[in-house]
Parts: structure tokens; sequence; C-alpha cells
């Protein structure tokens, strides 16, 4: 794997701007496989559930998990819970070994009392935030030790769902896209139909 100024620079790449949830979720992402003993998922060799939601602060901590682990929403081996917390759970695929990981309350806390947050509060968008500002918050992001900011739990096992891929596609027979075939609809008079044309919300 890659040296940690590598993933971090990938992350930021990817994020899109400079901030210090993501980071944090670099970091909690690493010590959650660096628990599990697992590598970066080049495929689906690991999942992650997440706690977090939308439209709450620091929704950016999922993208460094993302960054981490290499679960992405492509490959469809993460999920997002919603409870707007922050944590997660990584699963090793192929042992069902997992481990839940989430943000010390103290330490999140003060994170939402910094000035990066209070800010974004105030409607500032975050690529705007003077670097001054924020470089030093995740500056001290990076220079934590895990158990100054992590609560890692023990490790369980969990049922992992195996399912296979599908790869064959039929064109719609109204609107001619190609679409997979376990999502084609069977009409009454035999057409088959992708979801939007069927009038089926699955
Ligand atoms: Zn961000
Ligand atoms: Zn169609």
């Amino acid at each position: 794997m890659e040296n940690f100024e590598g993933i971090l620079e990938t992350g930021i790449k990817f994020h899109g701007h400079r901030c210090p949830a993501m980071p944090m979720g670099l970091k909690a992402g690493l010590a959650a496989m660096k628990t599990l003993d697992v590598e970066r998922a080049k495929d689906k060799e690991l999942s992650v559930i997440s706690e977090t939601g939308k439209g709450h602060a620091a929704g950016c901590f999922l993208d460094g998990i993302m960054t981490a682990t290499g679960c992405t929403y492509g490959k469809s081996n993460i999920e997002k819970l919603y409870y707007n917390k922050m944590a997660f759970t990584l699963i090793d695929n192929k042992t069902g070994r997992a481990v839940r990981v989430s943000l010390k309350p103290d330490f999140f806390e003060k994170a939402l009392a910094s000035p990066f947050v209070q800010l974004r509060k105030a409607g500032t968008p975050p690529q705007d935030i003077d670097p001054e500002i924020a470089d030093p918050l995740i500056n001290r992001i990076l220079g934590l030790e895990e158990s100054q900011f992590l609560d890692i739990g023990d490790i369980h096992s969990v049922d992992v769902k195996k399912g296979k891929g599908v790869f064959d596609a039929k064109r719609c027979d109204s609107c001619g896209e190609l679409t997979f075939i376990n999502k084609l609809r069977v009409k009454d008079d035999g057409s088959l139909l992708c979801i939007p044309c069927s009038g089926y919300d699955e």
C-alpha cells in the first residue's frame, strides 16, 4: 500500500477541498483496517457500513473512509445508515470479522466548536476557508494518536451476504436502452421493460 502522504493526497484530490473531517475519516479507516489486519479493498474484499447521513456537518468523514478502505459507491461495498452519527463498521468479507469505529464524543464536540465548522455554519463554502484556519486543524488531526480521538470496538462476527454480479444485459422494449437483466420487468404481453419504462418502483 502507498504511504500515508500518498493516500492523503489521493483523499484531498478525490474529496475536492481541504477540511478536517476527511482526514479524520482517512485515519479512522486506516485504524479499522489495522485492527482487522486487512489491506485496502481492490474489489469487494471489504465492506463499510457507515452511520453518517446527509445534511449534517463533517459528512466529509466518509470520503476519508472510502479513500482509506477502497470501499466505494461504484463497487457497492459501502452503505449508509443515515443515523447522523460519526461511526462506521468495517467488515472483512472473507472472514466475516468486523470492527466498529467511532469518534470519541469529547473529541468531536471540540471539533464541532472549531472555527472551521463555525465558518461552515455561517455559510462559507469549505474551499473558501482560509488555509490559515483549515491547515492547523488538519495538521492537528494528522498528528493525533488513534486513542486520542477514536473508540475502536472489539472484533466481532457478522453475516456476510455473498452475491454474484450480473453480467447479462438486454435492451428495454420501450426505450431501447441496455439494462442488466435483474432490473428488467416482464409486462403482460411478454415485453421486457426497464424500471422507468415499466412504471414499477423497483
Ligand atoms: Zn470536506
Ligand atoms: Zn426503458
